[in-house]
């Protein structure tokens, strides 16, 4: 299975909400004069839709358990993975004294006791206690920051103890949380993109739970109604956006305002969703997969040598993992039955007794944690654009992140195309700084200035980013990863320039750059850059914790535990005040880093690229030693370098083509210097699943084996249908071109062709091909699910085999290739296995009705016919098949 292939989904998610918004937009527009943004959601609620009120159950509880599992909780102590120590602490907590009024922490404690009370079978000694909290909390004075938590321990008290309290009690605290709810709602502010919200405001679920069908708190229905679409209009798409996945599954996860933000209010929105699936029935867990990629995240993420988050985008401080981890994901490891979210809240120290009640109601022990030692050691993020790499999974790995993304500012500060980098101690550092408007460049270029900054909170809305448009700050073009090295290319073209109203008024640079990291100990950094004018300045910047050694085209850095190299292969020579060193001071927490700025010649198109190895403080890694350079021009630089295990690694570089890069490891029989791997022009698979079916294909090209389906000679169908002229010379995509027999037929007949496959191997075999046949074709190691974002349209499409096997399971996603690659009148040629032949074995079969749902919507059909699969000797009769032969209809 393959997670990266959601565009489709998500653009479908999002016409429907952005229709929804518009009409939400204007509303809001409209009564809004000063810009402050009411809240009124209710204003576009359907009318057709059964109110959601009337889903939520009469009984209580509601909240987080249903009257069956508050029933069976007392016997949770029974059940496998118990954590009958950790309770003890909390039961003493719970029938302890301790009283420290305190709204950060006391409505926590609160709900702690109620879990123990239900714990205890109600014990009525527990009362007193319980009481106490509900009095402080009717009666302290919250603020912004607090008023949200309050309402979460009254409204869940109000929940758990329904039975028990008295029509006083009751009265009290339904007055006490409308007071609170319309403090709260007066305040509403913020984007959808800010944590405030889900933090500050998504709490009115909890009341709007509790009270629902109480004829005491009629507004209750109305404020639940808002929650509805607050979660599902607001919440989960923008979650979704950034965490990725599709419904029902779960995503890579990610939050652009940092880790920090993102935990800061993660748990509560999965709080506020969880207590709406056991009120309702509505389990927003399977609409909301972005969520479920938050332990992905946090894995990946965190930094190895001091557990703390990648201090990426305004965190100042190092922040580790903490209650808030634990509040929510053993939740999230149930609803998803997510073995990543299952290791980290595993993992994470508690410090206070009473944070262990959400294990209490949510540990599952048949939820296996991750074994880390088999994952993938690099990992994309694309709703952030960030790119997770590490040499292994001990505490002293070499270990960065790479960042590329769309901007949906908030806390986020303009640094794309940058990197961090550290190996037992932070190496190559983002300084950063509060406040997107403040933000200072880091590891990355200034091309005429800095990046663009976009002030707080400019999209208000969840809504997909306008491509070239000013939220458009950077794409992930292509990643790959294997056991033998990570490899990331961001465009972070975007991302300079100025906008106004929405449009660019600056000319636009190119800026694309690739981080290619040779496991366990060397990067590479490359980058292409056109200025928007041959004058403009272009500046490379690396900021270091401490002051480096500078030797000429050497960088040396010399930290405590790690040493690290770098030097520049290009440009080769300059001048010596082309770099500078300066100290920067940034933050509220007066965080100091050193920044080199080296400066590019002036020129028209430029390059940059760097060799970095990262050794031991006592064990510097010798760079030069260890480094060739084959041939070196501004065009191509074919360099070899020597890894600490001591494989000898090939890399071919070339400009501006960066798609046509290729790697090869001396000795190696798959990756060879006879056969060199190109590298990913495109986002590849690259969860455990995802590298597993790569190696699949790819397996079927090793060693000189030709599978079944590779004829070596060019398929009759594609033959006839160029006899015919229905395909004519023009530009042409082959989807899964294999050893590319027929993508170099099609170039032999004057075609301007291109073609993509995930196997490597495949296409090194189709390149060593084309180069004796004389042709030239664009070989791209790409995903046809997950098509490179910078194709063109193309006028013809072929495919031999590819789309039978990918539509089993993505059938859709395959389509939206097709759309995405072609425009109306465009061709497309399709061979593919026919379910009119019985039998297993042989290629997949599809049935005519199949191929109709799938195309007819965009395509005419112009031929469906049976036909035979050629075989690799002629006397031999191929397994049915499908001629499908489509035309992209005018309209949409
Ligand atoms: N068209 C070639 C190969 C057919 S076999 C021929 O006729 O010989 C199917 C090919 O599709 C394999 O080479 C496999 O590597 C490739 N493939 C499978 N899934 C793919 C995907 N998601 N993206 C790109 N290529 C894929």
């Amino acid at each position: 299975m393959k997670t990266c292939r959601r565009e489709s989904t998500r653009a479908a998610v999002f016409t429907e909400n952005a229709l929804r918004q518009k009409v939400f937009l204007l509303i809001t527009l409209a009564i809004t004069a000063s810009g402050m943004l009411l809240w009124r959601p209710t204003l576009v609620a359907s009318e057709s839709a059964p109110p959601i009120a009337e889903k939520v159950r009469r009984e209580h509880p509601r909240i987080w358990l249903t009257p069956e599992d508050w029933r069976r909780l007392p016997f949770r102590r029974e059940q496998d993975g118990f954590p009958a120590k950790e309770y003890e602490d909390l039961r003493r907590f719970a029938y302890s004294q301790s009283f420290n009024p305190n709204l950060w922490v006391t409505p926590d404690q609160a709900i702690a006791t109620l879990v123990v009370f239900l714990m205890e079978k109600q014990d009525p000694a527990l009362r007193p206690r319980i009481d106490r909290f509900t009095d402080y909390l009717c009666t302290a004075e919250g603020d912004s920051w607090t008023r949200l938590r309050m309402l979460k321990a009254l409204a869940i008290t109000y929940d758990w103890l329904h039975p028990l309290l008295s029509p006083k009690e009751k009265d009290r605290l339904i007055r006490r949380m409308q007071e609170v709810v319309e403090v709260m709602k007066k305040q509403y502010r913020h984007s959808d993109y800010n944590n405030h919200v889900y933090l500050e405001y998504g709490p009115l679920v909890y009341a709007a739970l509790a009270l629902a069908h109480e004829e005491a708190s009629p507004w209750a229905t109305e404020l639940l109604a808002e929650c509805d679409q607050m979660l599902k209009q607001h919440f989960i798409p923008t979650v979704n956006q950034l965490g990725g996945g599709k419904p029902g599954q779960k995503g890579e996860g990610g939050w652009h305002e940092s880790m920090s933000y993102f935990s800061f209010f993660a748990y509560e929105l999965a709080h506020q969703m969880e207590a709406w699936r056991t009120a309702t029935g509505e389990d927003l867990f399977a609409m909301c997969p972005g969520l479920g990629g938050a332990g992905r995240w946090l894995l990946y993420c965190t930094r190895p040598f001091d557990n703390s988050f990648a201090p990426i985008a305004d965190i100042e401080t190092p922040a580790r993992w903490g209650h808030q981890e634990t509040a929510y994901l053993w939740l999230l490891a149930q609803r998803y039955r997510d073995p990543f979210a299952q290791w980290v809240a595993n993992h994470t120290p508690l410090r206070y007794p009473f944070h262990i009640w959400p294990k209490i109601l949510w540990f599952d022990a048949s939820i296996r944690e991750v074994q880390r030692e088999s994952l993938p050691t690099g990992c994309l993020f694309p709703g952030v654009g960030w790119a997770s790499f590490r040499s292994d999974w001990g505490p002293e790995a070499i270990w960065g992140v790479f960042v590329c993304g769309d901007s949906f500012a908030g806390h986020q500060h303009a640094d794309q195309n940058s990197f961090v980098l550290s190996a037992g101690e932070e190496l190559l550092v983002d300084a950063g700084q509060y406040g997107a408007k403040a933000a200072e460049f880091h590891n990355t270029l200034l091309i005429g200035g800095g990046q663009r900054v976009l002030g707080n909170d400019p999209r208000q809305f969840v809504g997909p980013t306008v491509p070239g448009g000013p939220f458009d700050t950077g794409d992930i073009l292509a990643f790959q990863e294997n056991p033998r090295f990570t490899m990331v290319v961001g465009d972070a073209s975007n991302a300079y320039g100025r906008f106004e109203k929405g449009r660019r008024i600056d000319p636009r640079p190119t800026f694309i750059r690739r981080l290619l990291f040779l496991k366990p100990d060397v990067l590479v950094l490359d980058d292409y850059v056109v200025p928007p004018t041959p004058a403009t300045p272009v500046s490379v910047l690396f900021h270091f914790p401490q002051a480096p050694a500078i030797d000429g085209d050497m960088i040396r850095y010399a930290g405590a535990r790690s040493s690290l190299e770098m030097l520049r292969i290009w440009p080769p020579s300059l001048p010596a005040e082309a770099i500078a060193v300066s100290e920067e001071v940034a933050g509220q927490q007066k965080r100091r880093s050193v920044r080199v700025t080296v400066s590019l010649p002036s020129q028209s198109v430029q390059r940059n690229l760097w060799v970095m190895a990262v050794g031991k403080a006592d064990h510097p890694p010798h760079l030069k030693d260890r480094l060739k350079i084959l041939s070196a021009t501004a065009e191509m630089i074919s360099l070899s370098v020597r890894l600490a295990e001591g494989a000898t690694v090939q890399l071919d570089l070339p400009l501006p083509d960066w798609t046509q890069a290729t790697i090869a490891y001396e000795g190696d029989p798959i990756i060879s210097t006879d056969r060199p791997w190109p590298l990913a022009a495109g986002v590849l698979p690259f969860t455990a699943e995802g590298l597993a079916l790569i190696e699949r294909w790819d397996r079927a090209y090793h060693a000189g084996n030709r599978p079944a389906w590779d004829t070596g000679r060019p398929s009759s169908d594609l033959r006839q249908a160029i006899a015919e002229k229905w395909l004519q010379p023009g530009r042409a995509l082959e989807l899964g071109c294999g050893t590319g027999t027929n993508a170099i037929y099609l170039a032999e007949q004057g075609f301007d062709v291109t073609a993509i496959d995930l196997a490597p191997t495949a296409l090194a075999i189709a390149r060593d091909k084309a180069k004796k046949a004389g042709v030239s074709v664009r070989w791209l190691l790409g995903d046809v699910l997950n098509p490179p974002s910078y194709l063109p349209k193309f006028d013809y499409v072929y495919d031999r085999g590819c789309y039978h096997g990918v539509r089993r399971t993505a059938a859709a996603e395959y389509i939206a290739t097709l759309r995405r690659v072609t425009k109306p009148g465009s061709r497309v040629l399709i061979l593919a296995g026919n379910a009119n032949e019985p039998g297993t074995g042989g290629p997949p079969r599809v049935r005519e009705e199949e191929i109709r749902e799938d195309f007819s919507r965009d395509f005419h059909i112009l031929r469906l016919e049976p036909t035979r699969f050629d075989t690799p000797s002629s006397d031999r009769q191929g397994a049915l098949a499908w001629t499908i032969l489509l035309e992209r209809k005018a309209t949409p």
